[in-house]
């Protein structure tokens, strides 16, 4: 059972993400990538996949 849900990062799938302002639960932070925005991921699977592509786009980079 699953209550408690994790939340990822849509650019990076990271799940270092917290709230960017506690008065502003709609606004998220990345803390791996940086990304500040209001959607987040809660689908484990789409996280993995994310975070995926993300590793090899920035391995591209060089
Ligand atoms: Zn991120």
């Amino acid at each position: 059972m699953k209550e408690f849900k994790r939340k990822f990062c849509p650019n990076c799938g990271s799940d270092d993400i917290k709230w960017a302002l506690p008065q502003n639960w709609s606004l998220w932070e990345c803390y791996n990538c940086g990304y500040t925005g209001a959607v987040v991921i809660e689908d484990e699977e789409m996280a993995k996949e994310i975070r995926e592509k993300y590793k090899k786009e920035k391995s591209h980079d060089d």
